[in-house]
């Protein structure tokens, strides 16, 4: 009778002790998850499916210089008047939504010769969501660029750069590019502060085959749009070339 009573009190301490151990090995898991799902939803470089585009991978001198947003009135015909002066190509990943509201700012960007790009319908972040969200998303918005005159192939950039399994899914399925960034002067609140430290820090930053991001269609980002002058200049000082997401693809080392 000791006996099993005994053997009991042990089984019933080591099923605690398993409970104890247990707790923090679940948290640690779930913590983990959660953490590696975070990055996997901001990386820059990976994706689940298809591998997407962070930055060109070439020793040549050229980078993309890449406009988020928009299209949205005032900003936009002051970025292309920028761009037409340095007689500079860029990509343009408009909203479908902005397009809709400004079918004749869309027409401008296409009519200067500029690559547009598809960064959804309503800007939403997307993740968690049906599979029927994207393909509205994307499908709306690829024929908005279409309505406005333009023909080349159309790249994708996931609003926030989020994205998970849905969309990459929804993407890889229809042999979509997915083009991120490796030089993100903007988002940095000291360097978006000023003209001058958004342009020194894009100018030092770029690379061979760097792919630009700036959101200048904001009235907010004015610092931004003043910058684009500068960028130019110093890049081009330096020895390098622009070229649109298109033509820097083309540039890329097996
Ligand atoms: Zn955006």
């Amino acid at each position: 009778m000791q006996d099993t009573s005994q053997k009991l009190v042990k089984k019933k301490r080591s099923k605690k002790k398993l409970v104890l151990i247990s707790i923090p090995v679940l948290v640690g898991v779930l913590a983990g998850l959660w953490y590696g799902g975070l990055g996997l939803m901001n990386s820059r470089s990976f994706q689940f499916f298809c591998p997407l585009v962070q930055r060109v991978n070439t020793d040549q001198k050229v980078v993309a210089l890449t406009f988020d947003d928009g299209p949205a009135p005032g900003t936009t015909e002051k970025l292309l008047q920028t761009l037409a002066e340095a007689r500079v190509k860029a990509t343009f990943f408009l909203i479908g939504d902005q397009i809709e509201k400004y079918p004749a700012l869309a027409h401008m960007i296409v009519a200067a010769g500029h690559e547009v790009g598809n960064h959804s319908y309503s800007h939403q972040r997307m993740i968690f969501k049906p599979y029927s969200f994207y393909q509205d998303e994307i499908e709306r918005t690829d024929r908005l660029i279409r309505q406005a005159g333009y023909q080349g192939d159309i790249y994708f950039r996931p609003p926030f750069g989020k994205k998970l399994v849905g969309l990459p899914q929804y993407l890889c399925e229809h042999q979509r590019k997915t083009i991120m960034w490796d030089v993100e002067p903007d988002s940095e609140s000291d360097v978006a502060a000023s003209t001058e430290k958004l342009a020194d820090y894009t100018i030092s930053h770029a690379q061979p085959g760097s792919i630009v991001i700036l959101h200048t269609m904001y009235e907010s980002r004015a610092t931004s749009l003043d910058a684009v002058g500068s960028i130019i200049k110093g890049l081009q000082a330096r020895g390098y070339s622009f070229k649109t997401m298109a033509e820097l693809l083309a540039y890329q080392h097996a």
